[in-house]
Formats: structure tokens, C-alpha cells, sequence
């Protein structure tokens, strides 16, 4: 619709970043326009609304929407960084990548046992950050009611990692 018509203007697609073969989106041009920011966080914060009673967001582009996210919703908002940027103590999770593996960390005690939480990140590609996210939010006896991503990207499978937590999958653009 008219959003999406909107972002995709806004929307800056940058051939052979960071790496060759690679198409990066670049989504700050969104927050030259604060009327469309309020407008993404009003679409975002509405596919939400009832659903979830937290929001967790991926460091760091996460945070950008995830807090506003949380504002609008009025629930608590809880970082989701990369292992050594949160003081103890901490939960941690690991996750593979391409080349190695990496840890992601929330504050112990932030997320509570039995919460319905929301991830959130600006962009899924092939949903390892997220599904990494997903086990730690687990790990403390919450449970994941929705994802949700400004975009989507198909064809990176990123959503069938994200099948078996059985969550609603929002996004606004693919
Ligand atoms: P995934 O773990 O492969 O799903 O990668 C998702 C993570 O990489 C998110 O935290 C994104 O912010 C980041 N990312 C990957 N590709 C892009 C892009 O084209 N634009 C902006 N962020 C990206």
C-alpha cells in the first residue's frame, strides 16, 4: 500500500556492499523523514498491539524501531548485544556464522519467565542472528509470540529457520 510505496522510494539499494555479490538496503534515509518514521513505528507497533508483552530488539539496527516499538506498545524493551557490550550478569547464546561463530547477550533478569516477547530487527536475510535471539529469549523461560522486520528478504530461507518457535512472522517489506 501507500507505506510500502513510500519506503521502497526511501529505501536506498546499494549494489556490492559490504562484499561483492552482496545487496545492501540501506534504511537511514528513513530517519530523515520523521513523518514516515512515525509511520513505520504506527504499522509496526499496530502488528504487535495485544500480542506481546515485551520487545526485544538485535543490536543495532534493532534498536532504532524496536524501542519506539515498545514506547507505543508500553511494555518493556530489552537489548539484545553482541557478547562483551553488557556488564555481567548476563545471558548468553551461541549461534554459527558463515566463517566462526559469535555470542549474543541480554542482562540477566531483564526478560522474565513466561513473557510473550516480540524480536525485532530492522532486516531478516538468512535468520541466524534472529533464531539465535529467539534460543536465548527461551533459554529464560519467556516465550516467543512474534517476530517481526521492517524487511524480509525471500529466497534466503530466513523465515523457515524461524518455523519451529511457532510465531507469527511480521513484516512490511520483502
Ligand atoms: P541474518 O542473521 O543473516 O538474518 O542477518 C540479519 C542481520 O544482518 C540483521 O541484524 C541486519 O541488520 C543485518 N543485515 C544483513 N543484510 C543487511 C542489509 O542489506 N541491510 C541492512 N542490514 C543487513
Amino acid at each position: 500500500q501507500e507505506l510500502i510505496r513510500k519506503l521502497e522510494k526511501t529505501i536506498e539499494n546499494i549494489p556490492d556492499f559490504p562484499i561483492p555479490g552482496i545487496q545492501f538496503k540501506d534504511i537511514s534515509p528513513i530517519f530523515l523523514d520523521s513523518k514516515l518514521y512515525e509511520e513505520v513505528i504506527a504499522d509496526l507497533a499496530a502488528a504487535s498491539r495485544g500480542k506481546v508483552d515485551a520487545v526485544c530488539g538485535i543490536e543495532s539496527r534493532g534498536y532504532l524501531f524496536g524501542i519506539a516499538i515498545a514506547v507505543a506498545l508500553e511494555v518493556p524493551f530489552i537489548l539484545i548485544r553482541k557478547a562483551g557490550k553488557l556488564p555481567p550478569p548476563v545471558i548468553s547464546e551461541k549461534y554459527d556464522l558463515e566463517y566462526g561463530s559469535a555470542v549474543i547477550e541480554t542482562r540477566e533478569g531483564q526478560i522474565k519467565a513466561g513473557q510473550k516477547v516480540l524480536i525485532h530487527d530492522d532486516l531478516l536475510a538468512t535468520g541466524g542472528t534472529t533464531e539465535a535471539a529467539a534460543r536465548l529469549v527461551e533459554k529464560q523461560g519467556a516465550t516467543v509470540a512474534q517476530f517481526s522486520f521492517l524487511i524480509a528478504l525471500t529466497g534466503l530461507k530466513g523465515e523457515e529457520k524461524l518455523k519451529k518457535f511457532n510465531a507469527e512472522v511480521y513484516h512490511i517489506l520483502e
